[in-house]
């Protein structure tokens, strides 16, 4: 082997910017490196497959393996170790390629000859384009220094605009953009908005991908990075008036931005040849290889922080993109790939809808727009390559559905949407701080479901009787560390001023399943769902329960204090937790603090197996709250998280229904209050037919306590029944056909 190490690639890369300056065609270029790499790499074979659509690998240029197959040879992502590389967009390097798993033989190339195979995505910013391969007959390893610098060799055929006309890109940007287009999503936060398309990250272009001189590259990088750091400290100070969630989040930006692994490995990329915004580029393709490989929510989450900040650098950089002090135009929807919590924040409240194409309900960019209450959509697949600057878009978070470019009748239809949804609104507004009573009197009490600071404002603007759920770990998930119970007690202390003597179900922490603190050890589990979660958690780890009840104390400082622990399986789970509360309520009044002035003690019920609990738990528990969401996914063996099974079984089941009122009878035997607050009661239908199952408390997102209050003022809960009845006893599976019936006829 010729030159090892970063030399390998400084000289390599020389070559190659002489090529690139030449004039010539892409076909002549492609060819151009073949022959400079094998040359440089004494490696017999170098080739460049390229994608000319999302499952096709083609032979675009080969130094080495026969010329005839050039545009011939094609095969499959996945397939071959070819069509490996492109698929986990991960190099490949084996000396004895024949006998490596998904070996396959073109013979048409005559690659037959060649033993050892190193093979690395061509990559930009995470979309793998296309493969670049050496081979050489005797069976030899190929080393790191090696590895890397036909990565380096790879970002620069990655950035070569004409690629695009091998890669199907160029055809891509004209004809489609016309058309119209409908991306059916999930939904993230509800409403509807109508506005033009802000594209976040448009396509930064790069010149010059091979640096001059790495000195001078080196001090770019440094001037830009000095700058983000200012930025981002901008940002925080910003934030600052934002509440601590959102700071929370920008300490975690500032963190990266400081960060000497992240600076070390763009200068060392700088110092195998590449300029500072391929060097940038080089390591966000890694992190973006990363984060798609990466199972953990939260983990993704935190790489995809580190993603923001590289296009932060990327644009700085370059000079390109849209700067912070862009106006964002009137009627904004901004769309995205995914999107950090910084950047959302740096749009400010002006824009009228999210779309990305990524995102998790529970991510932080996600907590933002909620705050902000603007409609958002995610898992728009493929939507940042379909949409442009200032197409006409609209957003239905509702549904989860996106419409691109519509004709004339669905903006049509849309308009009357909005207009229906800005009438409702009025409607709801007026019956505000009316009880949510019956035709025939039967009085719902309706609470609503909270975690963030953001929500309290909602306890007025919702009518809300109290919070039926506060989801305490949502205060744990946005922080870097565990909170102390000081800053604990005084979250909770601006939850009960909020609330003004209304009630508060503070849960305890329902960690575990998908919600992972980055700071606590994780479990590596076959099936989070059931596994180490909830009270599970916190009866093994004391010191984090205590040092939350006290909190909770301390918070209430001589008010009534309602504690409810999440993920009830058993009642010996419940009495045990009980038992340290009571535990920490006497140490407390020995060290001589105020305690609540009275404690009610729930559970939550979303185990099927705590609804069949001995008759001493319904005596002893002050309340009981069903978790429907967990509930149902145990009732019917149907993970909440998996699209595929998650709407298979219907709510209104006659099994699932038949189930909830054979809880509510129970509950009502033992004069134990119950409550239903999972998603479902916030869906009118599915409210009304838990009432008429004997809930007579109901807790869901605010948003919906004006359509639910309204639902169950206009209907008859006697008839309700009897129409359920009828459709349980005719052996329908669900009873949603006949309910629909009945209350479009009325
Ligand atoms: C539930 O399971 O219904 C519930 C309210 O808890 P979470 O959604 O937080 O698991
Ligand atoms: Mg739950």
């Amino acid at each position: 082997m010729a030159q090892k190490s970063g030399a390998t690639s400084r000289t390599l890369l020389q070559r190659l910017r002489d090529t690139l300056a030449e004039d010539g065609d892409g076909q002549e270029r492609l060819d151009h490196i073949t022959v400079l790499v094998s040359e440089s790499m004494e490696a017999q074979v170098c080739s460049v497959y390229l994608r000319p659509d999302r499952q096709t690998l083609e032979l675009c240029a080969t130094e080495g393996l026969n010329k005839s197959a050039v545009h011939q040879t094609r095969l499959r992502v996945g397939e071959g170790l070819v069509g490996r590389v492109a698929k986990q967009a991960a190099p490949i390097n084996t000396e004895n390629a024949p006998q490596t798993k998904g070996f396959q033989y073109m013979p048409e190339t005559g690659e037959e000859l060649y033993s050892s195979f190193l093979g690395v995505p061509i990559q930009r910013l995470g979309e793998v384009l296309g493969v670049l391969v050496v081979q050489n007959k005797d069976m030899r390893k190929y080393d790191d220094d090696e590895v890397y610098a036909l990565e380096v060799v790879a970002m620069v055929i990655a950035e070569m605009k004409e690629l695009g006309a091998f890669t199907g890109e160029g055809e891509a940007m004209t004809a489609p953009h016309q058309r119209a287009h409908l991306f059916k999503g999930g939904a993230a936060q509800e409403g509807a908005a109508r506005g033009v398309v802000l594209l976040h990250n448009p396509k930064i272009v790069i010149t010059n991908p091979v640096a001059d001189d790495p000195e001078i590259e080196k001090k770019h990088l440094r001037e830009a990075i000095d700058q983000l750091r200012l930025n981002v400290n901008d940002l925080l100070n910003a934030s600052q008036s934002a509440g601590k969630e959102q700071q929370e989040v920008m300490e975690a930006y500032r963190m990266f931005a400081n960060s000497r692994g992240w600076v070390s490995r763009l200068e060392a990329n700088i110092d195998s040849g590449l300029s500072a915004a391929v060097a940038v580029e080089k390591e966000q393709s890694a992190t973006r290889a990363r984060m798609s490989r990466v199972p953990d929510p939260y983990l993704r989450e935190r790489l995809h922080d580190l993603d923001d900040l590289s296009n932060r650098l990327l644009r700085l950089l370059t000079g390109q993109g849209r700067a912070a002090s862009d106006k964002v135009p009137d009627n904004a929807i901004l769309v995205a790939s995914n999107i950090g919590p910084a950047e959302l924040l740096e749009y400010g409240k002006n824009i009228k809808g999210l779309v990305l194409e990524n995102g998790s309900v529970g991510s932080h960019a996600t907590i933002i727009a909620r705050a902000w209450a603007i409609p958002m959509v995610i898992h728009a697949d493929n939507i940042t390559r379909e949409a442009l600057n200032g197409d006409e878009i609209l957003v239905d978070g509702d549904q989860g559905v996106v419409h691109l470019r519509a004709d004339d009748t669905v903006v049509a239809a849309f308009k009357d949407k909005i207009a229906m949804l800005a009438k409702a609104q009025q409607k709801y507004a007026a019956i505000r701080t009316e009880p949510a009573v019956t035709l025939d009197g039967v009085r719902v009490g309706m609470q609503m479901n909270a975690g963030l600071m953001a929500d309290l404002p909602s306890l007025i603007s919702s009518g809300a009787e109290g919070v039926g759920l506060f989801r305490t770990e949502l205060q744990f998930l946005l922080r870097n560390s565990m909170p102390k119970r000081s800053d604990l007690a005084e979250l909770y202390a601006r939850v009960f001023e909020a609330a003004d003597g209304k009630p508060v179900n503070f849960r305890t922490l329902d960690i575990g399943s998908d919600k992972v603190l980055p700071y606590l050890q994780p479990e590596d589990e076959p099936n989070p769902a059931m596994g180490w979660r909830a009270i599970r958690v916190g009866l093994d780890k004391k010191g984090v329960m205590s040092m939350q009840l006290q909190a909770f104390m301390r918070a209430a400082n001589g008010r009534p204090l309602r504690v409810m622990f999440p993920f009830v399986a058993q009642f010996d789970e419940f009495r045990a937790a009980k038992a340290m509360l009571d535990k920490v309520l006497e140490n407390e009044k020995r060290l001589g603090h105020i305690v609540p002035s009275e404690i009610k003690v729930g559970a939550m019920l979303e185990t099927p197996s705590l609804a069949f609990a001995p008759d001493q738990f319904f005596e002893m528990c002050d309340f009981i709250s069903i978790g429907g969401n967990d509930l149902k996914q145990f009732f019917y063996a149907a993970d909440r998280e998996n699209e595929r099974v998650r709407r298979r079984y219907d709510t209104l089941n006659v099994s699932f229904l038949t189930f909830i009122e054979q809880i509510a009878a129970r509950c009502d035997l033992f004069e134990t209050p119950v409550s239903f607050c999972g998603e479902d009661a916030g869906r009118p239908i599915e409210a009304l037919c838990f009432v008429a199952m004997g809930l007579r408390n109901l807790s869901m997102r605010p948003a919906s306590i004006g359509p639910v209050k309204h639902m169950l003022r206009k209907t008859n809960l006697e008839e309700a029944r009897d129409v359920i009845n009828e459709a349980r006893a005719s052996g329908q599976q669900s009873v949603r056909g006949a309910v629909v019936k009945w209350l479009n006829d009325r």
